[in-house]
């Protein structure tokens, strides 16, 4: 399936292969007991592993939280042996925030350690629907070794759920559609610090797979939880959280407008893939690889209004 394929077919596009690609930086203590990996703006390579989104995880008094699950089982053994070289506590939880393939394929990893893997109560069907597909084409890029198998959940979060780790509260918000139909949010009390996953883009042009309209709304849902500061899913660490989501709901503001006024004006799904949101193009890192995809999600959810 060639990238266009893919654009058209509506399928999420982490997994698609580039010739670039270097070594994933360290882990860093970015707060008391939280440590986490830069990802970088790349697609999935052999040289990258998977590693492309911001993972880590979470140290209490009894236990670890690993958020997110990685993107594939090499970079999920890289993150567990990082763990293991600072806490022998034992790794209770794994989230995944949702069903894009850098976020849940190093689950495997670390299944030796009976988590509970924790996920949307959407997640499985999205698996289900998906995760064959996702499997395959990081097996061709990183090896069938390499790659990890569909993990699901074993606990759902309907609406809510709060973990305790030992005097560490980390306290989840199942989402409605908006980045996908499957997102999960965490705060983590002690700190205040936010983990909305990848309803918060920085730097990398967000990517639309679930509502445009919901993912504006759940974006307010967000902002109401009072957090200064978050680990976006890409991008930086950790951002100053307000000024981080003016960002994003610009870029989402603008795509809706603009999508709404090439439909109003009778523009073709094609043209208006091609001239929609053009002023958000140097704002963001790999914005010709998405945008145009985006458009086209933007497009279908709103000529229905
Ligand atoms: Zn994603």
């Amino acid at each position: 399936m060639t990238r266009r394929e893919t654009l058209i077919s509506g399928l999420c596009l982490c997994c698609l292969p580039t010739t670039t690609g270097a070594a994933a930086p360290a882990l860093t203590e970015v707060g008391s007991g939280i440590f986490i990996r830069a990802g970088l703006h790349e697609e999935v390579t052999r040289a990258n592993g998977g590693g492309i989104a911001n993972v880590g995880f979470i140290v209490g008094r009894d236990a670890v939280l690993v958020t997110d699950a990685c993107g594939s089982l090499a970079d999920g053994e890289w993150l567990r042996a990082e763990i293991r070289k600072r806490t022998d506590k034992p790794i209770r939880y794994v989230l995944v925030t949702h069903v894009h393939p850098d976020h849940c394929f190093g689950a495997a990893a670390f299944v030796a350690d009976q988590p509970t893997i924790i996920g949307h109560h959407a997640l499985r069907a999205a698996l289900g629907a998906r995760g064959e597909f996702y499997r395959k084409r990081l097996a061709e890029i990183l090896g069938s070794d390499r790659a990890g198998p569909v993990v699901y959940p074993t606990e759902e979060v309907k609406d809510g759920l709060e973990l305790d780790l030992g005097g560490r509260v980390l306290r989840l918000i199942a989402h409605g559609p908006a980045h996908t139909n499957c997102d999960l949010s965490m705060l983590d009390v002690q700190t205040g610090l936010l983990f909305p996953a990848d309803l918060l883009f920085v730097h990398r042009v967000p990517a639309l797979d679930g509502s445009l309209r919901g993912w504006l709304n759940e974006a307010e849902r967000l902002k109401r939880l009072g957090a200064s500061r978050a680990v976006p899913g890409h991008g930086p660490m950790v951002v100053d959280f307000a000024p981080a989501m003016v960002d994003l709901t610009r870029y989402l503001s603008v795509l809706r407008e603009e999508t709404r006024k090439a439909i109003a004006d009778g523009v073709s799904i094609a043209d208006a893939g091609r001239t929609v949101a053009q002023t958000e193009r140097g704002r963001w890192a790999l914005f010709d690889d998405y945008n145009e995809r985006n458009v086209v999600k933007a497009y279908k959810e709103l000529e229905w209004e």
